[in-house]
């Protein structure tokens, strides 16, 4: 399970911008899907989601990349320099997190939920490790003899503690990002915002929750989305995002 939410996050494109990106005008924005003409998903918005999707008016522009950037988007350096991820070596990511050097590839909006199953699991995994190595000490100190030598016994120490710091890490990491996944947070957006107390894609920690993991309970402790999931919600395709309708756009500054 490990290996294969880690494979997940080395392997899926955390979401590029593609080249004819551009924000859509008001006008455009009435009858043209955004997802359709890039060919990025055909989702369909019932009327209650498109009300809630406010495309947002600022027009954000990537120097690097020259071109625009959809909203939550972010350059990215370190994928810029890595020629392997295009042949442009730009790089501008949707919902960029952060770049992760454990995984050689950055955590956007495409590769999030991988991202945080495999920490999850990577965490249960140690959990198990450092509980298995807690009882060998137990059978020690309990019964006073061991069939390990002292050198043997030292390594299960040190691997030990070793391992209850990786543990601990991780934890710490996975409360982190628990805590971004309830407030609709990229790890970019926590350090940009600071001080603005109204999140505009903060929908409450139930909504937040399923844009980065899906409506589907099948589908949250594995690394994939449904069909379904796929075509209601916007948010997974990482280009737009609903919005809370109290705040307007211009608000946020
Ligand atoms: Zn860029
Ligand atoms: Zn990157």
């Amino acid at each position: 399970m490990v290996m294969w939410c880690y494979s997940s996050v080395v392997v899926t494109d955390p979401g590029g911008v593609p080249p004819n990106w551009r924000p859509l005008t008001d006008e455009e924005n009435g009858d043209a899907n955004p997802l359709v003409g890039s060919g990025y998903g055909s989702a369909q918005l019932d009327p209650k989601q498109s009300a809630m999707v406010a495309v947002s008016q600022e027009i954000r522009f990537c120097h690097k990349c020259k071109q625009f950037k959809p909203p939550r988007a972010h350059h990215c350096s370190v994928c810029e320099s890595s020629s392997y991820m295009n042949s442009s070596g730009r790089r501008c990511i949707l919902k960029m997190d952060h770049h992760c050097v454990w995984v050689v590839n950055c955590v956007g909006a495409l590769n999030y939920k991988y991202f945080l199953l495999f920490l999850f699991y990577t965490f249960l995994e140690t959990t198990l490790v450092s509980l298995l190595l807690l009882r060998v000490f137990m059978e020690f100190f309990n019964e006073g003899e061991i069939d390990e030598t002292p050198g043997s016994l030292a390594a299960t120490f040190i691997t030990f503690v070793l391992n209850i710091a990786f543990t601990l890490s991780i934890l710490g990491f996975l409360i982190m990002h628990i805590t971004l996944v309830g407030a609709n947070t990229s790890t970019i957006e926590a350090y940009e915002k600071k001080t603005s107390p109204k999140w505009r894609y903060d929908l409450g920690w139930k909504k937040n929750f399923e844009q980065v993991f899906g409506l589907d309970k099948k589908y949250w402790f594995i690394p994939a989305y449904s069909e379904d999931d796929l075509r209601r919600l916007p948010a997974l395709h990482g280009f737009e995002y609903p919005t809370r309708p109290d705040l307007e756009p211009l608000q946020q500054h």
